[in-house]
């Protein structure tokens, strides 16, 4: 099925550990180990030094070009390319490339949205390496260009990515981890990072078809169309044989991610007909988030290459289940020990119930941050609709933690039933809890999964940074308070036994092990006080309510300068993007469903007199029948595209920017459900050669016959 083995070329594209302990000099590698694992900034020799053995490596392996690699608050990454050129006179170049070069840029970036951080007459915005991510070489066709992952962020220094933020909660979690570490005794592991491996939902279609719909190019998802009549039913295609076609894209896609040093391990075909997904081993959150970003960027550059196009979009299709992004979190020390890892000694059970009440304390505290952060545009279709779990926040605990932790909520002591046989366990002595993966509920927002927590809501499209982000800061908040509280008590183990029993009693009620897709949960939820937020709009003001601000400043990951110019990015990407959705619909429907509607209404009115005239006895029930619909749905939508275009002007002028996507909200998207149904219906009964471009069937089926 491969294309080759390939794995002989992991990371052969990648300035990774290896290749700098051969290429700098050794003191320099040294140095620069040092200041990679304790963070501290390069010295200018040092740079220098760095660049240097950088350059002379990407250079071997072709490179003309360098770029600072940043990832905006687009949520996608974006590039300037330099050459490595500096003249020397006499119309002479030398290869160049400096440790300023290598550490820091400017970028004049003005068009990044930025909420307003920046002003556009002063459009300076700085890159800065961010030495814990390997620089990698990007090959396209003949060009080789040196990418070089960095944060971006203001003159003033304010953040204007994702990674600056990232990398603050990386340090807050692990300050505060290690402090609850040492109080168990713990004095050997030296840091503790949050390790991410994320699982990537998307669908391939066959490119040339997708250039016939203007949908899709424009706006990712079909804005028209409806199920065929072979869906989803059957569950074929789940974990099926995977096509000829679609296995030369995965091999294809393997080999050029393990060259990028992307720890590709796993895919297999989804749910939905042409939906497919791709696992990544795990690795330390920040990787796992720029790793991602070359996965969706490869997803999209392999399947060209294949005639495929690869839909990221959280609902391509509707009718017919989305994509998403499971998010696995946990937190793992330099020496190897795994905090959400239950173990198997009663010490190590009470530290593991220790960080499990800790982080149920987190998602209930800021469930509606944690529902923020996969809030977006397209993810709006999916949540709570059956597909995907529901925008209500809820912590699965699967049946054996559930029984350990409601007997510690119950009487305060855990026994755990083995064998028949009932073990009195207390503090001192509490239950093996073993690894239990083997009841999985999928309709779970956050599911505690044998060793790790899976969050799964994030959307297939975007950036994992924000979901780590959320899940590094409210963690770490409630291991300070552990901390902060059991550091001052002499009698560690009662304490700790005490304090687990009261975060669980106060927080139980964001446990749910139930189907979190049933009706009866979401009035169960509202029962139990926990937030429903539908729809990315209304999501979007937690970033910005007093008890945000004050825990995002406290760790110092966001000011509310940051917050507040984040929350005005939010509102005014969903505006964009609605307003691009609704455009393409007055677009698409005026200038092609009508016109072929037109064609065919005529066609049959065409028929009905010329069978009328023919033979006055004829039936022409049909004709008049589907001339009448017809006749009917079109005009059903000229209306509706007409009030579409007249509140999409009237939402250009709101200005303010909450009010203005809560307007495309309320308004637009139900304008453009109206235009869409007749339109739909349409297609259903027109002839299909008139039909102006592929439809659901054609997208869907064709590439799995291949
Ligand atoms: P499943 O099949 O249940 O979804 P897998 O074991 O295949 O689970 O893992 C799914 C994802 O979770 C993979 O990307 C895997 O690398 C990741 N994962 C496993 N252990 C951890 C961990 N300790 N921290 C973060 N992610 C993890
Ligand atoms: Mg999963």
């Amino acid at each position: 099925m491969r294309a080759g083995n390939g794995i002989e070329n992991f990371s052969k594209n990648v300035f990774h550990d290896g290749v700098m302990r051969e290429r700098l000099p050794k003191n320099v590698y040294q140095k620069l180990k040092k200041s990679m694992q304790e963070g501290y900034a390069l010295s200018p020799d040092l740079a220098d030094a760095v660049a240097q053995g950088m350059k002379e490596w990407a250079i071997e392996q072709g490179a003309t070009h360098y770029t600072h690699w940043f990832q905006p608050l687009s949520g996608i990454t974006a590039e300037k390319h330099e050459a490595f050129l500096s003249p020397v006179g006499e119309g002479k170049v030398m290869l160049e490339f400096s440790g300023k070069e290598l550490v820091r840029s400017e970028a004049d970036a003005s068009s990044f949205p930025s909420g307003g951080l920046r002003a556009t007459f002063e459009a300076r915005g700085y890159t800065v390496w961010d030495c814990t991510s390997p620089a990698f070489l990007r090959k396209d066709g003949e060009t080789t260009t040196l990418c070089i992952p960095t944060a971006f962020c203001s003159y003033t220094g304010e953040a204007l990515d994702k990674k600056t933020p990232l990398l603050r909660s990386m340090e807050a979690i692990n300050r505060e981890a290690l402090r609850l570490l040492r109080l168990f005794g713990n004095q050997s592991s030296r840091s503790v990072k949050a390790t991410v491996g994320a699982e990537q939902e998307y669908f391939l279609v066959d490119r040339e078809k997708y250039l016939r719909r203007k949908d899709l190019v424009y706006t990712g998802r079909t804005l028209f169309g409806r199920m065929p009549a072979k869906g989803q039913e059957l569950d074929d295609h789940y974990y099926g044989v995977i096509r000829k076609r679609i296995a030369a894209f995965m091999g294809d896609m393997d080999q050029e991610l393990w060259a990028l040093g992307v720890p590709v391990k796993t895919e297999h075909n989804e749910v939905a007909p042409a939906q497919h997904e791709m696992a990544p081993m795990f690795e330390e959150a920040n990787l796992a988030v720029d790793h991602n970003q070359l996965v969706m960027e490869n997803l999209k550059k392999v399947a060209s290459r294949h005639g495929l196009e690869c839909l990221l979009h959280e609902k391509p299709f509707e009718g017919i289940n989305g994509s998403g992004k499971h998010n696995n979190w946990s937190l793992s020390t330099d020496d190897g020990i795994n905090l959400m890892n239950p173990g198997e000694t009663p010490h190590e059970n009470v530290q593991f119930l220790l960080v499990l009440a800790c982080v149920l304390a987190a998602v209930d505290n800021h469930a509606d941050l944690l529902r923020m952060s996969a809030a977006n545009v397209g993810n709006d279709h999916r949540l709570g609709a059956d597909e995907a779990p529901p925008a209500i926040i809820s912590c699965f605990l699967g049946s054996q933690l559930e029984e350990v932790v409601a007997q510690l909520i119950g009487t305060g002591y855990a026994t755990k039933s083995k064998k028949g046989e009932h073990i009195n366990t207390g503090v001192r002595s509490l239950p093996d809890v073993a690894r239990d993966d083997t009841d999985r509920n999928r309709t779970s927002p956050f599911a505690f999964t044998g060793n790790k927590f899976e969050f799964r809501m994030v959307g297939s499209s975007d950036s994992i940074a924000g979901a780590n982000i959320i899940l590094n800061t409210i963690t770490a908040e409630q291991f300070k308070l552990a901390a902060d509280f059991l550091e001052q008590q002499e009698d560690f183990e009662t304490a700790v036994h005490d304090y687990l029993k009261k975060l669980l009693r106060e927080h139980e009620r964001i446990i749910f092990n139930g189907n979190g897709y049933g009706k009866e949960w979401v009035e169960e939820a509202k029962r139990r006080g926990l937030p429903n937020h539908s729809s990315m709009v209304d999501a979007i003001s937690a970033l910005t309510t007093k008890k945000s601000i004050e825990l995002f400043s406290s760790f110092g990951i966001y000011t509310e300068t940051e917050l507040r110019s984040r929350e005005l990015v939010e509102y005014e990407h969903y505006s964009k993007v609605i307003s691009i959705e609704g455009r393409a619909m007055v677009n698409i429907s005026g200038k092609q469903i009508i016109p072929a509607a037109i064609r065919f209404v005529q066609n049959l009115a065409e028929s009905l007199n010329a069978v009328k005239a023919a033979s006055p006895k004829a039936s022409t029930y049909a004709q008049e029948k589907l001339l009448n619909r017809a006749s009917q749905y079109l005009e059903d939508m000229e209306k509706a595209r007409e009030k579409l275009l007249q509140h999409l002007e009237e939402a250009a002028e709101v200005l303010e920017e909450k009010e203005k996507a809560f307007f495309f909200h309320k308004v637009i998207t139900k304008d453009m459900a109206e235009l869409r149904e007749p339109a739909d219906l349409l297609e259903t009964i027109m002839d299909k050669s008139l039909w102006p471009f592929p439809s659901y069937g054609d997208l869907l089926y064709e590439v799995s016959e291949i």
